[in-house]
Protein backbone atom coordinates (compact mmCIF):
# COMPACT_ATOMS: atom_id res chain seq x y z
CA UNK A 1 0.00 0.00 0.00
CA UNK A 2 1.61 3.09 -1.07
CA UNK A 3 2.11 6.17 1.89
CA UNK A 4 0.04 9.00 1.82
CA UNK A 5 3.54 11.18 0.82
CA UNK A 6 3.85 8.84 -2.48
CA UNK A 7 -0.11 9.07 -3.62
CA UNK A 8 -0.17 12.65 -2.97
CA UNK A 9 2.82 13.44 -4.36
CA UNK A 10 1.52 11.04 -7.41
CA UNK A 11 -1.63 12.73 -7.99
CA UNK A 12 -0.10 16.20 -7.66
CA UNK A 13 2.59 15.04 -10.92
CA UNK A 14 -0.98 14.65 -12.71
CA UNK A 15 -2.30 17.74 -11.50
CA UNK A 16 0.67 19.59 -12.91
CA UNK A 17 0.44 17.96 -16.12
CA UNK A 18 -3.32 18.52 -16.61
CA UNK A 19 -2.66 22.23 -15.69
CA UNK A 20 0.45 22.90 -17.52
CA UNK A 21 -1.41 21.65 -20.89
CA UNK A 22 -4.78 22.88 -20.40
CA UNK A 23 -3.80 26.16 -22.43
CA UNK A 24 -3.16 24.95 -25.49
CA UNK A 25 -5.86 21.64 -25.60
CA UNK A 26 -9.10 21.55 -27.23
CA UNK A 27 -11.37 23.59 -25.22
CA UNK A 28 -14.39 21.22 -25.46
CA UNK A 29 -14.63 17.84 -23.72
CA UNK A 30 -12.67 15.15 -25.98
CA UNK A 31 -14.63 12.42 -24.87
CA UNK A 32 -18.40 11.21 -24.88
CA UNK A 33 -19.97 9.93 -22.20
CA UNK A 34 -19.47 6.14 -23.52
CA UNK A 35 -15.55 6.43 -24.15
CA UNK A 36 -15.97 7.80 -20.22
CA UNK A 37 -18.13 4.51 -19.31
CA UNK A 38 -15.31 2.51 -21.39
CA UNK A 39 -13.00 3.27 -18.90
CA UNK A 40 -14.40 4.07 -15.90
CA UNK A 41 -17.52 1.68 -15.40
CA UNK A 42 -15.53 -1.30 -14.41
CA UNK A 43 -17.92 -3.86 -11.87
CA UNK A 44 -17.35 -2.60 -8.10
CA UNK A 45 -13.88 -4.49 -7.34
CA UNK A 46 -14.18 -7.06 -4.45
CA UNK A 47 -10.98 -6.71 -3.12
CA UNK A 48 -10.21 -3.32 -4.57
CA UNK A 49 -7.89 -2.15 -7.09
CA UNK A 50 -4.49 -0.10 -6.03
CA UNK A 51 -4.38 3.61 -4.94
CA UNK A 52 -1.49 3.95 -7.59
CA UNK A 53 -4.17 2.23 -10.43
CA UNK A 54 -7.49 3.95 -9.19
CA UNK A 55 -5.58 7.86 -9.78
CA UNK A 56 -3.95 6.88 -12.97
CA UNK A 57 -7.42 6.21 -14.09
CA UNK A 58 -9.03 8.78 -12.94
CA UNK A 59 -6.25 10.72 -14.41
CA UNK A 60 -6.28 9.77 -17.48
CA UNK A 61 -10.09 9.65 -18.37
CA UNK A 62 -10.06 13.19 -17.07
CA UNK A 63 -7.18 14.37 -19.59
CA UNK A 64 -10.25 14.61 -22.02
CA UNK A 65 -13.25 13.87 -20.29
CA UNK A 66 -13.14 17.19 -18.77
CA UNK A 67 -13.76 20.64 -20.42
CA UNK A 68 -11.23 22.67 -19.74
CA UNK A 69 -13.04 25.13 -18.02
CA UNK A 70 -9.82 26.24 -15.74
CA UNK A 71 -8.29 27.17 -18.96
CA UNK A 72 -7.25 30.57 -20.75
CA UNK A 73 -10.03 30.54 -23.26
CA UNK A 74 -13.15 29.01 -21.65
CA UNK A 75 -16.29 31.59 -21.93
CA UNK A 76 -19.25 29.69 -21.44
CA UNK A 77 -21.84 30.42 -18.50
CA UNK A 78 -20.03 32.88 -15.99
CA UNK A 79 -17.57 30.19 -14.67
CA UNK A 80 -14.17 31.38 -13.71
CA UNK A 81 -11.03 29.57 -12.79
CA UNK A 82 -9.08 29.21 -9.95
CA UNK A 83 -6.06 30.99 -8.94
CA UNK A 84 -3.18 28.83 -7.93
CA UNK A 85 -3.30 29.90 -4.42
CA UNK A 86 -6.94 28.81 -4.49
CA UNK A 87 -6.44 25.25 -5.95
CA UNK A 88 -3.40 24.26 -3.45
CA UNK A 89 -5.54 25.50 -0.32
CA UNK A 90 -8.15 23.51 -2.00
CA UNK A 91 -5.70 20.78 -1.14
CA UNK A 92 -5.22 21.30 2.15
CA UNK A 93 -8.91 21.69 3.81
CA UNK A 94 -9.26 17.90 2.30
CA UNK A 95 -6.08 16.87 4.00
CA UNK A 96 -7.31 18.49 7.23
CA UNK A 97 -10.80 17.27 6.35
CA UNK A 98 -12.24 19.79 8.87
CA UNK A 99 -16.38 19.64 9.81
CA UNK A 100 -17.02 23.22 9.51
CA UNK A 101 -20.52 22.86 11.41
CA UNK A 102 -19.55 24.07 14.63
CA UNK A 103 -16.33 26.27 16.24
CA UNK A 104 -15.65 22.96 18.24
CA UNK A 105 -15.08 21.19 15.30
CA UNK A 106 -13.19 23.20 13.67
CA UNK A 107 -11.12 26.58 15.55
CA UNK A 108 -8.99 27.42 12.35
CA UNK A 109 -12.38 27.23 9.61
CA UNK A 110 -14.25 29.23 12.49
CA UNK A 111 -11.61 31.86 12.43
CA UNK A 112 -10.74 31.57 9.03
CA UNK A 113 -14.67 32.34 7.39
CA UNK A 114 -14.71 35.74 10.07
CA UNK A 115 -11.33 36.91 8.81
CA UNK A 116 -12.50 36.17 4.90
CA UNK A 117 -16.40 37.54 5.58
CA UNK A 118 -14.42 40.73 6.72
CA UNK A 119 -12.38 41.16 3.32
CA UNK A 120 -15.38 40.10 1.53
CA UNK A 121 -17.73 43.24 3.25
CA UNK A 122 -15.00 45.16 2.15
CA UNK A 123 -14.27 44.26 -1.30
CA UNK A 124 -18.21 44.59 -1.82
CA UNK A 125 -18.74 47.67 -0.20
CA UNK A 126 -20.83 46.22 2.77
CA UNK A 127 -20.92 47.27 6.37
CA UNK A 128 -18.95 44.98 8.99
CA UNK A 129 -21.59 44.77 10.79
CA UNK A 130 -23.35 42.48 8.18
CA UNK A 131 -23.63 38.27 8.51
CA UNK A 132 -22.05 36.25 6.09
CA UNK A 133 -22.44 32.62 5.36
CA UNK A 134 -20.26 30.37 3.17
CA UNK A 135 -22.66 28.29 0.87
CA UNK A 136 -22.31 25.80 -2.13
CA UNK A 137 -22.86 28.71 -4.45
CA UNK A 138 -25.08 31.73 -5.60
CA UNK A 139 -28.13 29.49 -5.36
CA UNK A 140 -27.93 28.38 -2.21
CA UNK A 141 -26.86 32.09 -1.31
CA UNK A 142 -29.86 33.01 -2.99
CA UNK A 143 -32.24 30.45 -1.09
CA UNK A 144 -30.17 31.55 2.11
CA UNK A 145 -31.24 35.23 1.58
CA UNK A 146 -34.46 34.73 0.67
CA UNK A 147 -35.25 32.21 4.06
CA UNK A 148 -34.04 35.52 5.73
CA UNK A 149 -36.14 37.74 4.44
CA UNK A 150 -38.82 35.15 4.59
CA UNK A 151 -38.45 35.53 8.56
CA UNK A 152 -38.07 38.95 8.72
CA UNK A 153 -41.04 40.05 6.84
CA UNK A 154 -43.15 37.64 8.65
CA UNK A 155 -41.99 38.42 12.53
CA UNK A 156 -42.45 42.20 11.75
CA UNK A 157 -45.96 41.16 10.63
CA UNK A 158 -46.66 38.94 13.94
CA UNK A 159 -46.07 35.54 12.48
CA UNK A 160 -43.15 32.94 13.15
CA UNK A 161 -42.99 31.12 9.66
CA UNK A 162 -39.70 29.08 11.67
CA UNK A 163 -42.20 27.10 14.08
CA UNK A 164 -45.73 27.86 12.26
CA UNK A 165 -44.52 27.25 8.35
CA UNK A 166 -46.41 29.43 5.50
CA UNK A 167 -49.98 27.71 6.87
CA UNK A 168 -52.25 30.64 7.50
CA UNK A 169 -49.64 33.27 7.29
CA UNK A 170 -49.72 36.73 6.04
CA UNK A 171 -49.77 37.20 2.77
CA UNK A 172 -46.05 37.79 1.27
CA UNK A 173 -45.84 40.14 -1.84
CA UNK A 174 -42.79 39.05 -3.98
CA UNK A 175 -41.26 41.44 -6.57
CA UNK A 176 -38.83 40.52 -9.02
CA UNK A 177 -37.66 41.73 -12.42
CA UNK A 178 -38.49 39.48 -15.70
CA UNK A 179 -34.96 39.08 -16.24
CA UNK A 180 -34.07 37.57 -12.30
CA UNK A 181 -31.81 34.66 -12.49
CA UNK A 182 -34.11 31.41 -12.80
CA UNK A 183 -32.15 30.38 -9.12
CA UNK A 184 -34.15 33.12 -7.94
CA UNK A 185 -37.07 31.67 -8.75
CA UNK A 186 -36.32 27.74 -8.07
CA UNK A 187 -35.29 29.92 -4.49
CA UNK A 188 -38.77 31.16 -3.91
CA UNK A 189 -40.07 27.61 -5.05
CA UNK A 190 -38.06 25.87 -2.43
CA UNK A 191 -38.89 28.39 0.50
CA UNK A 192 -42.86 27.70 -0.16
CA UNK A 193 -43.74 30.78 -2.38
CA UNK A 194 -44.11 29.43 -5.33
CA UNK A 195 -42.13 29.93 -8.49
CA UNK A 196 -44.86 31.37 -10.28
CA UNK A 197 -46.96 33.74 -7.67
CA UNK A 198 -44.26 36.41 -8.04
CA UNK A 199 -44.91 40.05 -9.64
CA UNK A 200 -42.94 40.26 -12.37
CA UNK A 201 -41.36 44.18 -13.44
CA UNK A 202 -40.84 44.72 -17.14
CA UNK A 203 -37.10 45.10 -17.24
CA UNK A 204 -35.28 47.70 -20.66
CA UNK A 205 -33.85 46.55 -23.83
CA UNK A 206 -30.29 45.78 -21.62
CA UNK A 207 -32.09 43.76 -19.07
CA UNK A 208 -31.73 46.19 -15.59
CA UNK A 209 -35.31 46.33 -14.13
CA UNK A 210 -37.13 49.38 -14.76
CA UNK A 211 -37.37 51.48 -11.27
CA UNK A 212 -40.20 53.46 -12.90
CA UNK A 213 -42.39 49.66 -13.06
CA UNK A 214 -41.09 48.61 -9.39
CA UNK A 215 -42.78 51.81 -8.03
CA UNK A 216 -45.76 51.40 -9.67
CA UNK A 217 -45.81 47.98 -8.88
CA UNK A 218 -45.29 48.45 -5.33
CA UNK A 219 -47.71 51.13 -5.04
CA UNK A 220 -50.41 48.76 -5.10
CA UNK A 221 -49.57 46.56 -2.28
CA UNK A 222 -49.27 46.78 1.14
CA UNK A 223 -47.95 44.02 3.63
CA UNK A 224 -44.77 41.94 3.96
CA UNK A 225 -42.84 42.67 0.92
CA UNK A 226 -39.84 41.26 -0.63
CA UNK A 227 -38.19 42.87 -3.93
CA UNK A 228 -35.19 40.93 -5.91
CA UNK A 229 -32.65 42.93 -7.94
CA UNK A 230 -29.82 42.17 -9.67
CA UNK A 231 -26.11 43.53 -10.17
CA UNK A 232 -25.03 41.98 -13.11
CA UNK A 233 -27.21 40.05 -16.01
CA UNK A 234 -26.26 36.80 -16.88
CA UNK A 235 -26.81 37.43 -20.65
CA UNK A 236 -25.60 40.90 -20.81
CA UNK A 237 -23.71 42.26 -17.25
CA UNK A 238 -26.31 45.06 -17.23
CA UNK A 239 -27.38 45.97 -13.50
CA UNK A 240 -30.38 46.97 -12.13
CA UNK A 241 -30.48 50.52 -10.40
CA UNK A 242 -29.49 49.36 -7.26
CA UNK A 243 -29.10 52.95 -6.05
CA UNK A 244 -32.88 54.08 -6.98
CA UNK A 245 -34.40 50.88 -6.52
CA UNK A 246 -34.04 50.47 -2.57
CA UNK A 247 -34.65 54.05 -2.24
CA UNK A 248 -38.27 52.54 -3.42
CA UNK A 249 -38.49 49.59 -1.19
CA UNK A 250 -36.77 51.82 1.45
CA UNK A 251 -40.03 54.01 1.36
CA UNK A 252 -42.13 50.88 1.13
CA UNK A 253 -40.59 48.96 3.93
CA UNK A 254 -39.61 46.41 1.70
CA UNK A 255 -36.81 43.89 1.75
CA UNK A 256 -34.17 44.51 -0.71
CA UNK A 257 -32.43 41.40 -1.83
CA UNK A 258 -29.97 41.78 -4.75
CA UNK A 259 -28.28 38.23 -7.03
CA UNK A 260 -25.05 39.96 -7.15
CA UNK A 261 -23.52 36.39 -8.33
CA UNK A 262 -20.58 37.82 -10.75
CA UNK A 263 -21.24 40.91 -10.77
CA UNK A 264 -21.17 42.71 -6.99
CA UNK A 265 -17.07 41.77 -7.34
CA UNK A 266 -17.44 45.18 -9.85
CA UNK A 267 -17.22 46.88 -6.52
CA UNK A 268 -14.03 46.10 -6.39
CA UNK A 269 -12.85 46.84 -9.70
CA UNK A 270 -11.26 51.21 -9.64
CA UNK A 271 -12.96 51.70 -12.90
CA UNK A 272 -16.91 50.23 -12.47
CA UNK A 273 -17.95 50.23 -8.96
CA UNK A 274 -19.96 53.03 -9.79
CA UNK A 275 -22.25 50.52 -11.38
CA UNK A 276 -23.55 48.45 -7.82
CA UNK A 277 -23.90 51.77 -6.30
CA UNK A 278 -26.04 51.61 -3.48
CA UNK A 279 -25.58 48.06 -2.61
CA UNK A 280 -24.63 48.78 0.88
CA UNK A 281 -28.97 49.83 1.06
CA UNK A 282 -29.87 46.38 0.58
CA UNK A 283 -30.89 44.22 3.08
CA UNK A 284 -29.53 40.93 1.81
CA UNK A 285 -26.86 40.23 -0.90
CA UNK A 286 -26.18 36.75 -2.82
CA UNK A 287 -22.87 36.16 -4.75
CA UNK A 288 -20.63 33.58 -5.80
CA UNK A 289 -17.08 33.09 -5.13
CA UNK A 290 -16.36 30.55 -7.99
CA UNK A 291 -17.38 32.11 -10.46
CA UNK A 292 -14.97 35.90 -10.41
CA UNK A 293 -12.96 35.07 -7.41
CA UNK A 294 -11.64 32.51 -9.15
CA UNK A 295 -11.68 29.52 -6.45
CA UNK A 296 -12.68 25.89 -6.72
CA UNK A 297 -15.94 24.98 -6.65
CA UNK A 298 -18.30 24.77 -4.54
CA UNK A 299 -18.34 28.12 -3.27
CA UNK A 300 -20.96 30.85 -2.95
CA UNK A 301 -20.89 33.47 -0.27
CA UNK A 302 -24.31 35.42 1.47
CA UNK A 303 -24.48 38.67 3.33
CA UNK A 304 -27.34 40.06 5.04
CA UNK A 305 -27.45 43.19 7.40
CA UNK A 306 -30.09 41.57 9.57
CA UNK A 307 -28.02 38.99 11.54
CA UNK A 308 -30.32 38.07 13.99
CA UNK A 309 -32.86 36.92 11.65
CA UNK A 310 -30.00 35.24 9.50
CA UNK A 311 -29.54 33.13 12.55
CA UNK A 312 -32.97 32.59 13.17
CA UNK A 313 -34.07 31.33 9.59
CA UNK A 314 -31.05 28.99 9.71
CA UNK A 315 -30.71 27.35 12.73
CA UNK A 316 -32.41 24.84 14.82
CA UNK A 317 -30.40 24.02 18.35
CA UNK A 318 -30.01 20.39 18.73
CA UNK A 319 -28.99 19.37 22.47
CA UNK A 320 -25.50 17.36 21.72
CA UNK A 321 -24.25 20.60 19.43
CA UNK A 322 -22.19 22.33 21.27
CA UNK A 323 -22.32 25.92 20.25
CA UNK A 324 -19.44 28.81 20.78
CA UNK A 325 -20.51 31.41 22.95
CA UNK A 326 -18.07 33.37 21.60
CA UNK A 327 -16.61 32.68 18.24
CA UNK A 328 -18.19 31.58 14.98
CA UNK A 329 -20.04 28.62 14.41
CA UNK A 330 -20.66 28.47 10.69
CA UNK A 331 -23.55 26.54 10.68
CA UNK A 332 -25.62 29.40 11.90
CA UNK A 333 -25.58 31.24 8.77
CA UNK A 334 -26.40 28.19 6.49
CA UNK A 335 -28.73 25.68 5.64
CA UNK A 336 -26.32 23.18 6.13
CA UNK A 337 -24.69 21.34 9.10
CA UNK A 338 -21.84 19.04 8.54
CA UNK A 339 -19.79 20.52 5.52
CA UNK A 340 -15.98 21.44 4.12
CA UNK A 341 -13.70 24.53 4.65
CA UNK A 342 -14.96 26.52 1.59
CA UNK A 343 -14.16 29.84 3.18
CA UNK A 344 -9.84 28.44 3.13
CA UNK A 345 -9.74 28.34 -0.56
CA UNK A 346 -11.22 32.41 -0.69
CA UNK A 347 -8.90 33.54 1.85
CA UNK A 348 -5.84 32.26 0.12
CA UNK A 349 -6.74 33.44 -3.12
CA UNK A 350 -7.74 37.05 -1.93
CA UNK A 351 -4.73 37.48 0.25
CA UNK A 352 -2.33 35.77 -2.64
CA UNK A 353 -4.05 38.75 -4.95
CA UNK A 354 -4.30 41.59 -2.38
CA UNK A 355 -6.98 44.12 -2.87
CA UNK A 356 -4.79 45.93 -5.73
CA UNK A 357 -4.81 42.60 -7.41
CA UNK A 358 -8.20 41.71 -7.35
CA UNK A 359 -9.61 45.03 -8.68
CA UNK A 360 -7.13 44.08 -11.33
CA UNK A 361 -8.80 40.83 -12.29
CA UNK A 362 -12.02 42.47 -12.76
CA UNK A 363 -11.08 45.10 -14.40
CA UNK A 364 -9.04 42.82 -17.04
CA UNK A 365 -11.67 40.96 -17.90
CA UNK A 366 -13.97 43.45 -18.52
CA UNK A 367 -11.32 44.98 -20.86
CA UNK A 368 -11.00 41.87 -22.69
CA UNK A 369 -14.36 41.19 -22.95
CA UNK A 370 -14.18 45.31 -24.35
CA UNK A 371 -11.77 44.57 -26.65
CA UNK A 372 -13.31 41.13 -28.05
CA UNK A 373 -16.65 43.26 -28.46
CA UNK A 374 -14.25 45.84 -30.84
CA UNK A 375 -13.15 42.92 -32.81
CA UNK A 376 -16.47 41.25 -33.79
CA UNK A 377 -18.01 44.07 -34.30
CA UNK A 378 -15.37 45.65 -36.55
CA UNK A 379 -16.55 42.65 -39.28
CA UNK A 380 -19.89 43.69 -41.04
CA UNK A 381 -20.82 40.21 -40.85
CA UNK A 382 -21.06 40.16 -36.86
CA UNK A 383 -23.46 42.36 -34.55
CA UNK A 384 -22.47 42.78 -30.99
CA UNK A 385 -26.67 42.57 -29.22
CA UNK A 386 -25.16 44.49 -25.98
CA UNK A 387 -23.48 47.92 -24.28
CA UNK A 388 -20.42 45.90 -22.87
CA UNK A 389 -20.08 47.44 -19.24
CA UNK A 390 -18.50 44.60 -17.84
CA UNK A 391 -17.73 41.12 -18.75
CA UNK A 392 -20.22 39.87 -20.95
CA UNK A 393 -20.08 40.02 -25.07
CA UNK A 394 -23.59 38.85 -27.08
CA UNK A 395 -23.04 38.21 -30.88
CA UNK A 396 -24.87 37.46 -33.59
CA UNK A 397 -24.49 36.53 -37.38
CA UNK A 398 -25.95 39.02 -39.65
CA UNK A 399 -27.84 38.15 -42.46
CA UNK A 400 -31.40 36.77 -44.19
CA UNK A 401 -31.66 34.14 -41.19
CA UNK A 402 -29.36 35.66 -38.44
CA UNK A 403 -30.97 33.02 -35.60
CA UNK A 404 -29.71 29.34 -38.15
CA UNK A 405 -26.46 31.46 -39.41
CA UNK A 406 -25.99 32.15 -35.46
CA UNK A 407 -26.81 28.81 -33.65
CA UNK A 408 -24.74 27.08 -36.44
CA UNK A 409 -21.25 29.61 -36.17
CA UNK A 410 -21.78 28.78 -32.31
CA UNK A 411 -21.56 24.89 -33.02
CA UNK A 412 -19.00 25.10 -35.80
CA UNK A 413 -16.89 27.17 -32.65
CA UNK A 414 -17.83 24.45 -30.16
CA UNK A 415 -16.41 22.09 -32.62
CA UNK A 416 -13.51 23.91 -33.92
CA UNK A 417 -11.75 24.14 -29.88
CA UNK A 418 -9.82 27.32 -29.88
CA UNK A 419 -12.43 28.47 -27.33
CA UNK A 420 -15.43 27.11 -26.05
CA UNK A 421 -19.05 29.63 -25.68
CA UNK A 422 -22.33 28.77 -25.66
CA UNK A 423 -25.59 30.15 -27.53
CA UNK A 424 -28.53 32.05 -25.65
CA UNK A 425 -31.24 33.75 -26.48
CA UNK A 426 -31.89 37.44 -26.13
CA UNK A 427 -34.83 39.20 -26.59
CA UNK A 428 -35.72 36.17 -29.23
CA UNK A 429 -32.77 36.45 -31.28
CA UNK A 430 -30.29 33.95 -31.03
CA UNK A 431 -26.83 34.72 -29.94
CA UNK A 432 -23.18 33.86 -29.00
CA UNK A 433 -22.54 34.74 -25.32
CA UNK A 434 -19.14 34.84 -23.92
CA UNK A 435 -18.15 35.63 -20.59
CA UNK A 436 -15.02 36.63 -19.77
CA UNK A 437 -14.15 35.58 -15.88
CA UNK A 438 -10.58 33.70 -16.04
CA UNK A 439 -7.58 35.14 -14.31
CA UNK A 440 -5.20 33.83 -16.45
CA UNK A 441 -6.83 34.66 -19.79
CA UNK A 442 -4.58 37.35 -21.63
CA UNK A 443 -4.62 39.70 -24.41
CA UNK A 444 -3.24 37.57 -27.02
CA UNK A 445 -6.09 34.95 -25.76
CA UNK A 446 -8.80 37.26 -26.86
CA UNK A 447 -7.57 38.00 -30.09
CA UNK A 448 -6.90 34.20 -31.02
CA UNK A 449 -10.67 34.05 -29.81
CA UNK A 450 -11.64 36.67 -32.04
CA UNK A 451 -9.96 34.94 -35.16
CA UNK A 452 -11.67 31.81 -34.08
CA UNK A 453 -14.66 33.12 -34.42
CA UNK A 454 -14.42 35.41 -37.84
CA UNK A 455 -12.78 31.73 -38.91
CA UNK A 456 -16.40 30.16 -37.95
CA UNK A 457 -18.81 32.20 -39.21
CA UNK A 458 -19.68 32.21 -43.24
CA UNK A 459 -19.63 34.85 -45.83
C1 LIG B 1 -24.54 31.79 -11.79
C2 LIG B 1 -25.63 32.64 -11.27
C3 LIG B 1 -26.48 32.18 -10.24
C4 LIG B 1 -26.39 30.77 -9.69
O1 LIG B 1 -25.16 30.53 -9.12
P1 LIG B 1 -24.61 29.04 -8.85
O2 LIG B 1 -23.24 29.31 -8.36
O3 LIG B 1 -24.64 28.34 -10.17
O4 LIG B 1 -25.48 28.42 -7.84
C5 LIG B 1 -27.43 33.05 -9.75
N1 LIG B 1 -27.57 34.28 -10.25
C6 LIG B 1 -26.80 34.76 -11.26
C7 LIG B 1 -27.01 36.15 -11.78
C8 LIG B 1 -25.80 33.95 -11.80
O5 LIG B 1 -25.01 34.41 -12.78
Amino acid sequence: MPTHADLLKRTADHAIVYLDTIGERHVGAMSSADDLRRQLAVPLPDSGDSEDAVIDALASAGARGTVATQGRRYFGFVVGGSVPAATAADWLVSAWDQNAGVFVLSPIVSVVEDVTAGWLKDLAGLPAGWSTGFVTGCQAANFTALATARHHVLNQAGWDVEASGLYGAPWVHVVCSEESHYTIFNALKLLGFGADRVTRVPADEQGRMRADELARTLAAVTGPTIVCAQAGNVNTGAFDPIDEIATITAAHGAWLHVDGAFGLWTAASPTRAHLVAGIARADSVATDAHKWINVPYDSGVVFTAHPASHRRAMTLSAAYIIESAKERDPHEFVPEESRRGRAVPIYAALRTMGRKGFGELIDRCCNHATRLAARLRADARLEVLNDVVINQVLVRVRGTDPDAATRAMVERLQQEGTCWASGTTWKGMAALRLSVSNYSTTDADIDRTAEAILKVTTP
